[in-house]
């Protein structure tokens, strides 16, 4: 087993390390302060082609993998979680499932603005009665007229109400087999009549990040807005929220990060009976378990990341467990780091 990274992702690394304390934490403070939206900050990250690291060149991606695209969420987190979270989400919700279960046109179509960062498409899975309930999905979509027509609520939205959404693939009921629903995914272009993108929420954090309610009522989208197999949706938000954990995961880790880059400088800078306080054992203890949190939570996310861009669309129990492993060390406080 090898745990060094490749040349390719310390460069990314580096890379992005440079950008997040040069481009992302001198705007953060204004972003955090007014509740912005970091546009020029995402153009940028366009430009270096974050958005389409983990895709392939044919797609106008870089051609990287996963854990590259784990590495570049960590390092702009860690000078800003709303810029980290916009790019995860943009990536791991809006575009993969259109890479991993789109039609040839759909990804001609959306993929070029996605991957180049000039456009965000959303996901839009949440509802006010299903959210780790996914499953009870209550909006439906039925066709009339070779049209698929929405009616339902979604929330918690990410990336839907920019100056740049493209578009949100929502998951819809759109039968029943016995007693189950049939949950289908389909793409529903930003301006379609009948998708409202409702009043943005008063967040306790992630100012920088966008997130809305959605409507639907009659919103009706073409046939071949079908994202994949119908009633396939559910397959579907299965894999693309595995790879949401382990980027939630590596987004947390990079906070993780940015506390103890924070919490040893200021150790080193405040003085106390003489000393600096970083020079007081008890303090020592604080700093060690924080390195040691943030170390061991890193080695989980890196070893789910690396699995999932291995195994492609069909993961395995076990990556799936490793993944919700990652996600649920990261952000859970844990005992003696004051939930770093
Ligand atoms: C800032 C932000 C951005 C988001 N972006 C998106 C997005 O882009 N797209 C999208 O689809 N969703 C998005 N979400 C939604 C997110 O995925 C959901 O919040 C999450 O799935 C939890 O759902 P919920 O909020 O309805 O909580 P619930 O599922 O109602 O859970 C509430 C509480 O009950 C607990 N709980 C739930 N089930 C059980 C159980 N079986 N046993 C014990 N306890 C349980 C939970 O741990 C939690 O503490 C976003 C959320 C936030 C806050």
């Amino acid at each position: 087993m090898d745990f060094e990274l490749t040349q390719e992702q310390e460069a990314i690394r580096d890379t992005c390390r440079d950008f997040a304390r040069e481009v992302v934490a001198p705007a953060a403070e204004e972003l955090d302060r007014h509740h912005k939206f970091g546009y020029d900050v995402v153009r940028q990250m366009g430009e270096l082609g974050l958005f389409g690291l983990p895709f392939s060149e044919e797609v106008g991606g870089a051609g990287g993998d996963f854990l590259s695209l784990c590495i570049a969420i960590e390092e702009i987190s860690r000078a800003d979680a709303g810029v980290g979270i916009t790019l995860e989400a943009a990536v791991c919700l809006g575009s993969s499932p259109i890479y991993a279960f789109g039609s040839k046109e759909q990804k001609e179509r959306w993929l070029p603005d996605l991957v180049a960062g000039r456009k965000l498409w959303a996901f839009g899975l949440t509802e006010p009665e299903a959210g780790s309930d996914a499953g009870a999905t209550k909006t439906r979509a039925e066709q009339r007229n070779g049209k698929w027509v929405i009616n339902g609520a979604k929330q918690f939205i990410t990336n839907c109400g920019t100056e740049i959404p493209a578009g949100v693939t929502i998951t819809a009921v759109t039968g029943r087999s016995g007693d189950e629903s049939e949950i289908s995914a389909l793409m529903v272009p930003t301006g379609t009549p009948g998708y409202h993108v409702l009043e943005s929420y008063r967040k306790l954090g992630w100012h920088s990040s966008d997130t809305h309610p959605l409507s639907f009522e009659d919103c009706a989208v073409p046939a071949e807005n079908l994202l994949g197999a119908r009633g396939g949706g559910y397959r579907q938000f299965l894999h693309t929220l595995t790879g949401g954990r382990i980027a939630i995961a590596a987004l947390s880790v990079g906070v993780a990060q940015a506390c103890l880059d924070a919490a040893l400088a200021y150790a080193k800078e405040r003085r106390t009976f003489g000393a600096p306080i970083s020079k007081h054992q008890a303090i020592q203890f604080k700093l060690a378990d924080m390195a040691m949190e943030a170390e061991v939570a890193r080695t989980i996310v890196y070893r789910a990341a690396a699995a999932y861009g291995r195994e492609g669309a069909e993961t395995s129990d076990e990556l799936r467990m490793l993944a919700a492993m990652s996600k649920l060390w990261r952000t859970i406080p844990s005992p003696g780091t004051g939930g770093m």
